[in-house]
């Protein structure tokens, strides 16, 4: 049986590359967007009582992670990338179906959009559903994951002299928590993990409209080095 599904929405997110994204939402309160909602979802009558609720959970697609093959193992980078697991074992991107879920925090309902933040959505990610979280039925206190039981530990992020007062800048211009979004999520460690990088090499990746470079000048510690605007 084959079934077609379409877009409500796309997400406008301050992640334009799928590099630095946290691995799961939540890790990163201070990463927002919004979900623009299309019609014939976007007149308001869809989102009605929306504002009642605090959290929602988006099904959306992997649409730069698409396969014409499915695979039935994969490598999480949770595990290091070199070990491999069932798919159905994992939230890996790689999926039969594309498919990925999110629950993220609605900070605001509007005509047509929807304030989210604490998103793990790269720029442009298609929508496919948009469901309330519901705390009695999806908040299992007794729930276990042997593999992922706890969030990762975040490691230390120090600012150069000339980086902070770059992000505090471009905070303001963007009218965004930039100097927050950095630290949350450079804190979870965007390098793959089986790379132990030199001192003097240096990763790089935009958030908003800005491209964020750091170092590793120790192997558990990051420096910001520059926050700079580019076309
Ligand atoms: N919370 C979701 C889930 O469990 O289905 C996503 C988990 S997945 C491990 C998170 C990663 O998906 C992010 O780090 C980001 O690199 C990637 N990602 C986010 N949006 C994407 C998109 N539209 N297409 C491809 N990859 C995406």
């Amino acid at each position: 049986m084959q079934h077609t599904v379409s877009p409500v929405g796309i997400v406008r997110s301050c992640f334009k590359e799928k590099f630095a994204i946290p691995r799961q939402p939540q890790l990163a309160p201070a990463a927002r967007g919004v979900l623009e909602l299309l019609p014939p979802f976007d007149q308001g009558d869809a989102v009605q009582g929306l504002e009642q609720v605090s959290h929602v959970w988006l099904l959306f697609l992997f649409h730069e992670a698409l396969e014409e093959k499915p695979r039935l193992k994969v490598r999480p980078p949770r595990l290091g990338g070199n070990k491999s697991m069932g798919v159905f074992a994992t939230r890996a991107t790689h999926r039969p179906n594309g498919i990925g879920q999110s629950v993220v925090r609605l900070e605001g309902v509007e005509p047509g959009r929807l304030l989210l933040s604490g998103i793990d959505l790269l720029d442009g990610t298609p929508v496919l559903d948009i469901k309330p979280y519901v705390p009695y039925a999806d908040s299992i206190l007794q729930a276990t994951n042997q593999m992922a039981g706890a969030a990762p530990e975040p490691i230390a992020v120090q600012w150069s002299d000339t980086a902070l007062p770059q992000a505090r800048e471009h905070a303001l211009r963007l009218g965004e928590p930039l100097v927050a979004l950095i630290e949350q999520c450079l804190a979870q460690d965007p390098r793959p993990a089986y790379q132990v990088p030199p001192p003097e090499r240096v990763y790089g990746v935009r958030f908003w409209d800005v491209q964020v470079r750091w170092h590793y000048p120790a192997i558990d510690t990051i420096r910001v080095l520059e926050v700079v605007r580019e076309a």
